[in-house]
């Protein structure tokens, strides 16, 4: 797991403990997610199912990609597709994946490397992995969250950034046992890179076996952390969690996630997405690729891709590639 990794976390700026008056938040629930496939056949684990859309708001949809090593020839992406009222995010730890959508965005991505696609008032795009990685096959890992735009915002302009492995911010915890990297929005003062509409805090963290990671959360945010890999313990009860699952925490001002000291040989630390962000509160009609506020949005937008109004495919790619 890649990623982007430093030789001495200690270098890295710290960020600051919330301190014991800072009320700690409680786990709500853990969840384990279900393995399917996307697009033509890649394997993913659905980390939000089965969790109320109040909870995970203003998330919408979180796929974990692999881990999965391919075989030559084997490597799968998604055919060309539409999406309308909301963001997608795409981050890669391992492997390569090439995006490319009919408003002129796209690009290659690689270890530590996030698209961010706000798909707005629509487009279609694609997201496969390259000729290269078809043909030699190898490691792939990555994830990919849908953000939800507010109704004001649905219909924007879409919006493509390219976020390199080098601009996450780097950060340690106190103890120097954890390496924080913030893909975006703000931790204790520290932007990451990545600008969103809706405001938002992503980050992915690795924590040394035993290493305890207490942060500072702003309390309008919801917090939800995912395991990656490895496994731990997370809340003040030390509620214990895996590769797949999802904790979902109560308010608060601040959050605890710890590595457990034994770590299998395979994954040898706790790798996690901490998540969160002010929750929008407004309803929402999703079906498939469109997350909109109503029915009638939802029929719109269907009958908008039908038509051809969410763009077209650029010539030179097949309608499945
Ligand atoms: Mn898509």
């Amino acid at each position: 797991m890649p990623a982007i990794t430093v030789e001495n976390v200690l270098v890295l700026p710290r960020v600051s403990d919330p301190g014991p008056a800072a009320p700690e938040r409680s786990v709500v629930s853990v969840t384990t997610a279900p393995s399917g496939f996307e697009g033509e056949g890649f394997p993913v684990r659905r980390a939000f199912a089965g969790v109320d859309l109040r909870h995970l708001d203003p998330f919408i949809h979180m796929d974990q990609m692999g881990e999965v090593e391919y075989a030559p020839g084997e490597p799968k992406g998604t055919p060309w597709h539409p999406h309308r009222g909301f963001e997608t995010v795409t981050y890669l730890l391992d492997g390569t994946f090439r995006h490319q959508d009919s408003n002129g965005g796209g690009g290659l991505i690689t270890n530590g490397d996030t698209q961010w696609m706000t798909a707005g008032s629509g487009l279609l795009h694609i997201e496969a992995p390259p000729e290269e990685l078809v043909a030699s096959g190898g490691l792939f890992h990555g994830f990919q969250l849908w953000v939800n735009l507010p109704r004001s915002l649905k219909m924007a302009d879409p919006r493509y950034q390219d976020i390199r492995a080098g601009q996450v911010s780097l950060l340690t915890s106190p103890d120097g046992g954890s390496l924080i990297r913030v893909i975006a929005g703000d931790l204790d003062g520290h932007p990451g890179p990545g600008v969103t509409h809706t405001p938002i805090t992503l980050i992915h963290a690795t924590l040394e076996p035993g290493a305890q990671l207490r942060l500072p959360w702003r309390e309008d945010f919801n917090a939800l952390v995912y395991t990656l890999a490895g496994s731990g313990f997370v809340g003040a009860k030390k509620q214990p969690v895996r590769l797949g699952q999802l904790a979902v925490f109560g308010s608060g001002g601040a959050l605890t996630i710890e590595a457990a000291p034994q770590q299998e040989s395979r994954s040898p630390k706790l790798d996690v997405l901490i998540l969160g962000g002010q929750p929008i509160r407004e309803p929402i009609a999703a079906y498939g690729p469109f997350v909109m506020n109503t029915k009638a949005e939802l029929m719109q937008a269907f009958e908008d891709f039908q038509a051809g109004r969410l763009g077209t495919i650029p010539a030179g790619h097949g309608p499945g590639l």
